[in-house]
């Protein structure tokens, strides 16, 4: 780990040495931007509504990552699917982190003013219902009938953290949700942790303890004022 302080709020903060990419969030992390200034966590939250993490997947061979391959004596490395989450902040200078600050303000303005009366937004994509074996059975595996449902979403603006109430709107009624816990989603693969809130532009997983059948792709989440 190295010691280095935020050159935005100037907390004294570790740089996590550098990791070959793949699509596994490990949390948070302090950012080193182009020109070698550092950002805490912390300070990068307001910019994730412009600056949020992307997801590559790429097919390459990789010896490190697959092994090798033995055809007639010779050896070649073996080749597979890597997803890489890409932080787009590390292109940035501490020039352009300070202008995208500015920029993700309004951004965050602009889009709270669409949703008036909401402290957060977001747009649903698929959701799923999540089943956890209980015990194996005659080769059958058992599934719990507990009732544990999870909705896949980008947070527009605000935060959203377990405990949470989400109304969506239909044109009969509006129907609401308790969140329960709040998972970070990397877009490509299942949600592998939980994180203590979503911010504006991050994707992430909603877990209810009730079926949701009134959730839809497309769908607006509000989380209301007061
Ligand atoms: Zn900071």
């Amino acid at each position: 780990m190295e010691k280095r302080v935020c050159s935005i709020c100037s907390r004294e903060i570790e740089i996590a040495p550098a990791t070959e990419p793949d699509g596994v969030f490990a949390g948070w992390q302090n950012v080193v931007l182009k020109d070698g200034n550092a950002v805490c966590s912390t300070c990068t939250e307001s910019v994730r509504i412009l600056y949020p993490l992307r997801n590559s997947k790429t097919f390459v061979e990789s010896g490190s990552r697959f092994g090798y391959i033995e055809t007639r004596g010779k050896s070649s490395p073996k080749k597979g699917w890597i997803n890489a989450l890409v932080d787009p902040l590390e292109e940035l200078t501490l020039e352009e982190f300070k202008q995208a600050q500015i920029d993700a303000e309004n951004a965050a303005k602009t889009m709270a003013a669409r949703f008036p009366g909401a402290r957060a937004a977001a747009e649903a994509d698929f959701t799923y219902r999540h089943h956890t074996a209980s015990a194996r059975t005659n080769h059958k595996t058992l599934y719990s009938d507990k009732k544990e449902y999870v909705t896949c979403v980008k947070v527009l603006f605000g935060e959203i953290r377990a405990g949470d109430t989400v109304s969506i709107a239909h044109k009969d009624r509006e129907y609401t949700a308790k969140v329960e816990e709040v998972w970070f989603w990397n877009y490509l693969d299942s949600p592998h942790r939980a994180i203590d809130k979503a911010f504006a532009g991050t994707t992430a997983a909603l877990w209810f303890h009730q079926d949701v059948p009134f959730i839809y792709p497309g769908d607006i989440l509000v989380v209301k004022e007061g």
